[in-house]
């Protein structure tokens, strides 16, 4: 082998994860070579599929993930499902390392009875639907109800319940799926409870996304002062930073703000569990339990107090997180649904490191954190991974060779920009950032200009 070998790399998952890391390597190693996968036709992850739709400027960030792609050392193959179109000791047969960034695909269940009833279903589930996700196009969920609940106090169920809530005339102009548009201006949900099984200091929010609850054009914000009182032992969690504090005083601010008879009502709850979902067929209502908050070993931790109250809701989204799925052939740490790695450094069953395999993200270290949380997370496997690995002669241009003797249909990064080109045009004609492709015939007709 020559001194000239270029080192290859293969990241699975094309996620802001995936696109750091690139992103990572192209920068520290000149004579590299990186080949981005992706299950699906489209690149960006959670940027495409889980950024709410009203939140244009967080998906920005893909004019940088664009331009790693346009590196001439990197190649972009989409629509490739790692485990059943190629395998996992393939691709190590082909690179020097492999990096899994494949993220968190599935969810957290409660774990009480009803919650399979139709009408229930998971907030990530929701989110990829109404972002056009290609396998949750179908999902079309029951809008035709009054109430809905959501479970949780992160993020995900910001966003969810503000999609809930904002009229369709408030979505028209962002990138929503149209399939979600059409539910939604049909949508008979005039009350949305976010359900928290602890108090308001621990939950998970960040500002800037609950100061946007208090300001929706159609929905007023309900938050009841008593349950602003914190328990005695407690008062650590509001001032332990100063985002905390300010999300504290936020809702001190909507429990103060009057109701406008504004067409739907956002109600935040603290302190209260559902432990069962009842109903004829379908989800209709809600066994909810109070908690207590207790400190134990320094967190504040729910516990039930035993009183229960019934509360209607036809739509039952739990956000409860994330969770990662194992991959074929690769360790999985099944409690915590990650791969069990150290520094990014894939371990097996025995502790061992798993030479040349590597992990970074919600995979590596789970479903938390912002876009740019994983910037230092992908940096940290990198630097562990060029620590290990050196060129040892292998080509990537063989896993593209093997798709292609398979007969894998995949999409090169030029042809996802003519499917990109052909959104942004069919929104342009609406005064929309893009008209998503929700299917993936259709996405690969217009990628591959068959159409
Ligand atoms: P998260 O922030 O971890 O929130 C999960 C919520 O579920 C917490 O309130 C948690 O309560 C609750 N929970 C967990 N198990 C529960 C149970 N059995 N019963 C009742 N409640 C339960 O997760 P996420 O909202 O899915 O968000 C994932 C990550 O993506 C976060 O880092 C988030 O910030 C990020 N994200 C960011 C944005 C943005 O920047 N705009 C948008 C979406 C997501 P406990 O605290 O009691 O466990």
């Amino acid at each position: 082998m020559s001194d000239s070998s270029p080192l290859s790399v293969v990241v699975v998952g094309a996620g802001p994860s995936g696109f750091f890391a690139a992103d990572a390597l192209l920068k520290a190693h000149e004579n590299v070579r990186v080949l981005l996968m992706d299950r699906l036709p489209t690149p960006y992850g959670l940027v495409r599929y889980g950024v709410a739709p009203d939140h244009p400027k967080i998906k920005s960030v893909t004019a940088a993930f664009e331009r790693t792609c346009q590196d001439p050392r990197v190649t972009f193959v989409g629509n490739v499902d790692v485990g059943r179109d190629i395998s996992v000791d393939e691709l190590r047969q082909h690179a020097d390392a492999v990096l899994l960034t494949v993220g968190a695909s599935s969810d957290r269940s409660l774990g009480i009875a009803g919650e399979e009833l139709k009408g229930s279903m998971s907030a990530t589930e929701f989110v990829a639907w109404y972002n056009g996700h290609p396998d949750y196009a179908d999902l079309t969920p029951d809008l035709s109800v009054e109430h809905a609940a959501v479970v949780g106090m992160g993020n995900v169920a910001v966003d969810v319940a503000r999609i809930l809530a904002k009229s369709v005339d408030e979505l028209r102009t962002t990138d929503i799926a149209d399939h979600a548009l059409e539910v939604l201006a049909e949508s008979q949900v005039r009350e949305i409870t976010m359900l928290g099984r602890r108090g308001p200091a621990q939950a998970k929010w960040t500002t800037k996304e609950l100061r946007e609850l208090g300001e929706l054009a159609h929905a007023d914000i309900d938050v009841l002062p008593e349950e602003l009182a914190l328990e005695p032992g407690t008062e650590v969690d509001v001032n332990a930073s100063p985002a905390a504090q300010k999300n504290y005083e936020l809702l001190q601010a909507f429990a103060a703000q009057p109701s406008s008879g504004k067409a739907r009502v956002l109600r935040i709850r603290f302190r209260v569990s559902p432990l069962e979902l009842t109903g004829d067929g379908r989800v209709e209502s809600m066994l909810v339990g109070r908690n207590r908050l207790l400190v134990e070993d320094g967190r504040t931790q729910a516990h039930d107090s035993g009183e229960r109250f019934e509360w209607p809701a036809g739509l039952v989204l739990r956000s409860v997180g994330y969770r990662g799925v194992p991959l074929e052939g690769v360790p999985f740490h099944e409690r915590r649904g990650v791969i069990p790695n150290e520094s990014g450094r894939v371990l097996s069953d025995d502790g061992k490191q798993e030479a040349g395999l590597y992990v970074a993200g919600w995979i590596k270290r789970g479903p938390s954190g912002v876009i740019g949380t994983n910037k230092a997370d992908a940096l940290e496997t990198v630097r562990a991974m060029l620590e290990d690995v050196s060129a040892a002669g292998k080509d990537v241009a063989g896993v593209v060779h093997l798709l292609n003797d398979r007969g894998v249909q995949y999409v090169d990064f030029d042809e996802w920009l003519t499917l990109d080109a052909a959104e942004q045009a069919a929104g342009e004609a609406e005064g929309r950032p893009r008209v998503k492709v929700t299917s993936r015939d259709a996405m690969l007709t217009t990628a591959k200009g068959r159409s």
